[in-house]
């Protein structure tokens, strides 16, 4: 059994295709099962990579049209949240206004001004040592892991996207967020987009999988597909790190059974 529950719609203004689409590919690539994430909507306009504050119902329309062109075929609702402290009531909001099966939290901001995986704001990496970058993030990662809002966690090492690394040991960095997460039972996602950028390598690394693993902290395998042939891709090798590392088992959402066999 394979599912994909992280992709994105033309709507977030950085992706391509329609959810049918993502969904064909799916079905191509032996999924059994879809789900849709895309970047929350803010209460005001925010940035260029989301749909807009009043774009919700568009979205579940798109997520709606897929349904209806693949009747038999699981296609769940999800939504990509952006934890930023102070946004906590509007995420609790959002998470009412629509029949999500799951949210996905992120951390994309490490500060108002600074989504560490924008391109366009490499500039700013020369205003903090990189040590200071790290832990900025994996400090916001920990609240994400804390707060309750969330089913699992994307991305967990997105910091690496550019290939910047502290050097020396990078477990001291990995180490509260992955303690919190155990402690709140949510999810951590392989997620294989960092395949396809600078580091060329799977969020998260072999080191933080293999602490994650030692807290028994279950893991999801997603694409974040920003585009249909994307949708699943790279998952052999996904699950070959995953099993490598002993996990025998995925989580399943909202489903009777809790997990299923890797
Ligand atoms: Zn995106
Ligand atoms: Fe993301
Ligand atoms: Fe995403
Ligand atoms: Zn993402």
């Amino acid at each position: 059994m394979r599912f994909d529950y992280h992709m994105h719609t033309p709507l977030c203004r950085h992706a391509v295709g329609h959810p049918r689409d993502y969904v064909a590919q799916g079905i191509s690539v032996g999924l059994q099962e879809i789900g849709f994430s895309d970047h929350n909507p803010m209460p005001v306009s925010f940035d260029d990579w989301r749909m807009a504050p009043d774009e919700l119902p568009a979205y579940v329309q798109l997520v709606q049209e897929a349904r209806e062109d693949f009747p038999d075929f699981p296609i769940r609702l999800g939504l990509e949240c952006d934890f930023i402290p102070g946004y906590e009531t509007h995420l609790r909001h959002l998470a009412t206004c629509a029949d999500f099966d799951y949210l996905i939290g992120a951390v994309h901001y490490i500060r108002d001004d600074w989504d560490v995986d924008n391109p366009h704001k490499r500039n700013l990496w020369r205003e903090l040592p990189l040590e200071e970058v790290w832990k900025r993030y994996f400090a916001l990662y920990t609240q994400a892991a804390s707060s309750g809002l969330f089913d699992f966690l994307a991305h967990p090492d997105l910091v690496k996207k550019f290939g910047d690394r502290p050097s020396g040991d990078l477990k001291p960095y990995y180490e509260e967020c992955l303690n919190a997460a155990a402690d709140c039972h949510v999810a951590l996602e392989l997620n294989t987009a960092g395949l396809r950028k600078d580091v060329a390598e799977i969020y998260p690394s072999r080191e933080f999988l293999e602490m994650a693993h030692a807290r028994n902290i279950p893991i999801l395998i997603n694409s974040d597909a920003h585009a249909p042939a994307e949708v699943g891709l790279n998952f052999d090798q996904a699950l070959d790190l995953a099993r490598s590392v002993g996990y025998t088992q995925l989580p399943v959402l909202k489903n009777e059974k809790n997990s299923i066999p890797l």
